[in-house]
């Protein structure tokens, strides 16, 4: 009994020592941290739906699974699952912390997305299903580009701003990619003041200007098909399709992409990338980021 006593008061005086040692004695105790229970304060993954099989518990975000054990984030608690790495293998969640946990399509929180409010369990929905790569505790409002851009999974950044490796000269927007025909979505609203339609093929580049003279800014699209319905003086909204993905001004289909490129200002035409070492737009980073979007 003395040496029970003795051993609480030393353990009481070293936590009364730093708040940082009583606060990590706090979230150890509440949050084991995976060990294939859902705890408290965690949020959880189900290998089946409905919060069956084997768990996979978190208490931070992770932008990489992996996909390969045994370094991979795998299901660890008894039942279906257990052992097998998480990626793209669960069916249900259950959020157990005190924030919204986003789960996303790719890794690096991109592609669609499912979010889940503080206690919510449920199944991740079609989209979701098997399909899960990374997730995120208390996650940005943004919306990734490539997603603002075709509203689906899958899209994604093939060349950044001035970001040319092999192409001479300065890229003087950001090149996206899905596929052929896949709807483009306008990013910013504003008022249509310039469309050429093009053609697929090196010398058929498209342009579609859309200006929004409250921001000062216009954003220009390029390479993509035109909606037949789109005319110039047209307001657009933020969201609203405006092309399909196409390869106009590009020399192979297999370079399709709409390259989307923001310009101080009200200006008709894209600034000159190819084989021009002068860059006259400024980083576009901090005006998406001002939009809703992540440059990714
Ligand atoms: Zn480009």
């Amino acid at each position: 009994m003395r040496t029970l006593n003795r051993i609480l008061t030393a353990a009481t005086a070293a936590l009364a020592l730093t708040g940082a040692a009583a606060a990590t004695f706090t979230s150890t105790a509440s949050a084991a941290g995976r060990d294939g229970v859902c705890d408290d304060g965690e949020f959880c993954y189900y290998f089946n739906s409905d919060n069956q099989g084997s768990v996979s518990d978190f208490t931070g975000s992770v932008a990489d699974y992996g996909t390969e054990q045994p370094s991979c984030y795998d299901f660890k608690g008894p039942g279906a699952g257990q052992g097998q790495c998480i990626k793209n293998a669960a069916a249900s969640v259950w959020n157990r912390s005190s924030q919204t946990v986003r789960v996303h399509y790719n890794t690096g929180y991109g592609g669609a997305h499912q979010d889940f409010a503080p206690g919510a369990k449920a199944n991740l929905n079609p989209t979701m299903k098997n399909q899960n790569a990374s997730h995120e505790f208390n996650p940005t409002t943004r919306t990734n580009m490539s997603f603002g851009l075709y509203e689906l999974s899958g899209g994604s950044i093939t060349c950044g701003f001035d970001g040319y490796t092999t192409t001479p000269g300065r890229h003087e927007g950001i090149d996206i990619a899905r596929g052929i025909g896949s709807d483009v979505h306008a990013l910013v609203p504003g008022e249509v003041i310039y469309i050429a339609r093009g053609a697929n093929g090196s010398s058929g580049l498209s342009t579609i200007s859309v200006y929004n003279s409250s921001l000062g800014k216009t954003v220009i699209y390029l390479h993509s098909a035109p909606r037949s319905g789109l005319a110039v003086g047209q307001q657009v909204s933020r969201g609203q399709v405006i092309a399909d993905e196409a390869w106009r001004g590009i020399s192979s289909s297999s370079g399709a992409h709409t390259h989307v490129e923001m310009r101080p200002g009200r200006q008709t035409h894209a600034a000159k990338s190819v084989n021009d070492y002068t860059l006259d737009n400024p980083n576009p980073t901090s005006f998406w980021n001002s939009q809703g979007y992540n440059v990714r």
